[in-house]
C-alpha cells in the first residue's frame, strides 16, 4: 500500500466523460490498496475564458477580484469528481485551497506556497477517503483571500499536496506519455526519457517544454520528491495501480541525478517561439549604462533573458541586444521610451521573429565540446546565431524564427537523441 497523489490537467477533466475516465483511473488505485489524493485543474479552456472575462470587465482589474473569479475553475472540477467517485461507490470529498489551507503569499495571480499543513489530509486518507482537492488556488492568510498560483498552477499544487501528505508517490497525468528529447512533432522520431533529472526538467520547463509548471519542479527538487508524467488517456484498466517496484515501467520519472545510470551528454532539446529580441543602437560604452537600462525595466517586472553588448570599435558607443517574452515586448519598448534620456541611445530595433532553442544535458558538466558542435552544425545549415547563452548544463541560441524547426531537427541528430 503507498500513498498516491494523483493529479489530472485540463484536457483530462475537459467534461464529465472524461472525469469520469479519471474516477476510474482513481478507483483502480483504490482498489488496490493505495490511499489517494487527487488534485485537479479546471476543465479545459476555462480558466482562459475566465481570464478573458476578467479582462473585458476592466483592463485595469483588481489582482484579488482577479483571483476570485479564476480560481472557480477548479472548484467545479474537483467538485463533479467527488460527485463521480462517491457514485461508484468510492468514499471521497472535495477540497479548496482555504479548506486545508494552502497557504500562500499575497502576489494574487502569481503567489507562492509557503506552507501546506498535512495532517488533516492525511488522516482522512488513513481513513480510506479519497481527498479531491482543487488544484491551482490557496489562500494568503493576511486579508484572509483566495489567491492563485500562474498558468500552470496546479502541478506546482499536486506536488506541494505530496510534500504535505509525505506520498509515497506523485503522479501528474497529462495528455502527452511523457517527457520526450524534444518536441515530437517536430522530430517524429523524439523518444519518450525514461527519468530525467531535476536540473534538467528545471531548464526543459523555463525553456519552453510545457510540460510541468517551472515552479512545480522546483519545488519536487527542494524536497526531493520524485514525479512521475504519464497520460490520463490511456484505458484504467490498462495500467498498473502505483507500486514503488513497478512506477518506471512507464511515463517519465524525474527524480535526482544520481539515480540516472544512463547518463547522456545532452538529453532534450528544447524550442520557444514567444521570444523577442531587443536591439538598443549606440549606447554609451561606460559604467553603469547596463544598470540604467536594465534597472527600469526590473522594476516594470519584465524578465529579461538573453543579453548581448557588442564590443564598440571606438571605445566611446555601442550597441546592446537582449531577449524578453514577446508578450512583454511593448511594455518593453514603453519603459525603453520613458527611461531614454538616462539611458542615452540612439535608436531602438525589435523584432518578435525569432526563437531560442537549446540543448539541455547535465553530462554537459563532465564534456567539453557541445557549445562548438552545436555551433558548427548549426552554420552547415546556414543558421545564424544571433544570441547565445550558457548555462553549467544548458546552451541556448537565438535565431529567426523561421529556422526553429531546422535547429531543432540538425541538434536532435546531432546528438542522437532518437536512438535507444
Ligand atoms: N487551470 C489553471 C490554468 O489553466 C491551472 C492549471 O491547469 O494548472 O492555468
Ligand atoms: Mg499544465
Amino acid at each position: 500500500m503507498s500513498f498516491v497523489v494523483m493529479k489530472f490537467g485540463g484536457t483530462s477533466v475537459a467534461n464529465v466523460e472524461r472525469i469520469r475516465n479519471v474516477a476510474r483511473h482513481v478507483k483502480r488505485e483504490v482498489d488496490a490498496g493505495n490511499k489517494v489524493a487527487v488534485v485537479v485543474s479546471a476543465m479545459a479552456g476555462t480558466t482562459n475564458q475566465l481570464v478573458a472575462w476578467v479582462r473585458e470587465a476592466s483592463s485595469l482589474h483588481d489582482a484579488r477580484e482577479y483571483d476570485a473569479v479564476v480560481a472557480t475553475g477548479e472548484q467545479v472540477t474537483a467538485g463533479l469528481l467527488a460527485i463521480v467517485l462517491q457514485s461508484m461507490g468510492i468514499q471521497a470529498r472535495s477540497w479548496q485551497g482555504w479548506q486545508i489551507p494552502i497557504i500562500t503569499d499575497d502576489a494574487h495571480g502569481v503567489a507562492r506556497i509557503k506552507d501546506v499543513p498535512g495532517d488533516k489530509i492525511r488522516a482522512r486518507l488513513e481513513q480510506g477517503e479519497v481527498a479531491v482537492i482543487t488544484g491551482f488556488q490557496g489562500i494568503e492568510p493576511t486579508r484572509n483571500r483566495v489567491t492563485t498560483l500562474g498558468r500552470g498552477g496546479s502541478d506546482t499544487s499536486a506536488v506541494a499536496v505530496a510534500v504535505a501528505v509525505k506520498a509515497d508517490l506523485c503522479d501528474i497525468y497529462t495528455d502527452v506519455d511523457g517527457v520526450y528529447t524534444t518536441d515530437p512533432r517536430i522530430v517524429p522520431k523524439a523518444r519518450r526519457l525514461p527519468k530525467v533529472s531535476y536540473e534538467e526538467m528545471l531548464e526543459m520547463a523555463s525553456l519552453g517544454s510545457k510540460v510541468l509548471q517551472t515552479r512545480s519542479v522546483e519545488l519536487a527538487m527542494v524536497h526531493r520528491m520524485r514525479v512521475r508524467v504519464l497520460s490520463s488517456f490511456v484505458a484504467p484498466d490498462q495500467l498498473k495501480p502505483a507500486r514503488p517496484d513497478t512506477w518506471n515501467e512507464i511515463g517519465t520519472i524525474i527524480c535526482s541525478e544520481d539515480e540516472i545510470v544512463e547518463q547522456r551528454v545532452v538529453s532534450g532539446i528544447a524550442y520557444a517561439k514567444d521570444e523577442a529580441k531587443v536591439t538598443l543602437l549606440q549606447i554609451e560604452d561606460k559604467p553603469g549604462v547596463a544598470a540604467r537600462i536594465f534597472g527600469p525595466l526590473a522594476e516594470a517586472s519584465i524578465n529579461v533573458d538573453m543579453i548581448v553588448q557588442n564590443l564598440s570599435s571606438d571605445g566611446k558607443r555601442t550597441d546592446m541586444t537582449f531577449t524578453v517574452q514577446e508578450s512583454d515586448l511593448e511594455r518593453t519598448l514603453e519603459v525603453l521610451k520613458t527611461a531614454r534620456k538616462e539611458i542615452g541611445y540612439f535608436d531602438v530595433k525589435s523584432s518578435s521573429d525569432v526563437a531560442k532553442v537549446s540543448v539541455i544535458g547535465v553530462g554537459m558538466r563532465s564534456h567539453a565540446g557541445v557549445a562548438a558542435q552545436m555551433f558548427k552544425a548549426l552554420a552547415e545549415k546556414g543558421i545564424n546565431i544571433l544570441a547565445i547563452t550558457t548555462s553549467e548544463i544548458k546552451i541556448s541560441v537565438l535565431i529567426d524564427a523561421a529556422y526553429a524547426e531546422l535547429a531543432v531537427r540538425t541538434l536532435h541528430a546531432l546528438y542522437e537523441l532518437g536512438k535507444d
